[in-house]
């Protein structure tokens, strides 16, 4: 089996992503670059806690073309395959549904990072791409032309998200942290509202702020 070390690395961070909710049923997928011309992703359609190494799918990076595994790729390699290609930097890509990002994609507006530690996970600004259907190389290009150097995590509007990274671990971190910022972001601007609203309204407001948002957990990797 070609790269079978990296296809392997692929399940494990499937499942971790999936224990961890930020991949729910099929939803979800990544790629791992594993050398200049190919890349590793997860399979279309697949229960992640069913995947072996041998359903990952080895592409070439340049057009796509399926050099190893028996499954059909995600729908999503064409973006991946774009993000890791302008990034020569990164080595992972991860792309989710995950809750709380995915719900500050409905605001289509820019987040910004504050925190030193997410400044060097994520960059100074999550930016927002616009809407385009999953799948779509119409996704890929507009996510290719908000792509800036050292910002890792972009916000796919009324979609998820996608974050990158230097290496896999890295690139679990980011998808961590954007959700942590995003949690802060949406609680900061129901307060802002709240500040602004009558007192019936404030009040109601205010409740809303401080039910305990549950956010899914952050991963140890
Ligand atoms: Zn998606």
């Amino acid at each position: 089996m070609k790269f079978q070390s990296a296809r392997q690395q692929v399940v494990e961070m499937s499942v971790l992503l999936a224990d961890h909710g930020y991949f729910a049923a099929t939803g979800g997928n990544l790629a791992l670059k594993v050398d200049d011309e190919h890349i590793v992703v997860t399979p279309s359609a697949m229960d992640y806690y069913e995947m072996t190494a041998a359903d990952a799918c080895v592409l070439r990076l340049r057009d796509l073309a399926k050099i190893d595994g028996d499954r059909k790729p995600t729908v999503e390699a064409g973006m991946h395959a774009k993000l890791l290609s302008i990034r020569t930097d990164c080595r992972a890509s991860i792309h989710t549904h995950q809750p709380i990002a995915s719900a500050c994609t409905l605001l289509g507006k820019p987040v910004p990072v504050l925190r030193a530690e997410d400044r060097a996970l994520l960059g100074d600004e999550v930016r927002v791409v616009g809407y385009a259907p999953s799948g779509t190389s119409w996704l890929s290009s507009k996510l290719a032309k908000a792509v800036l150097p050292d910002a890792n995590a972009y916000l796919l509007r009324t979609h998820g998200a996608i974050c990158c990274g230097t290496s896999a671990e890295r690139a679990l971190r980011a998808i961590s942290a954007l959700e942590r910022l995003t949690l802060d972001y949406l609680r900061e601007r129901i307060t802002a509202r709240a500040a602004q609203a009558s007192p019936q309204q404030a009040a109601l407001q205010r409740l809303l702020a401080t039910l305990d948002a549950q956010p899914i957990q952050e991963m140890v990797v």
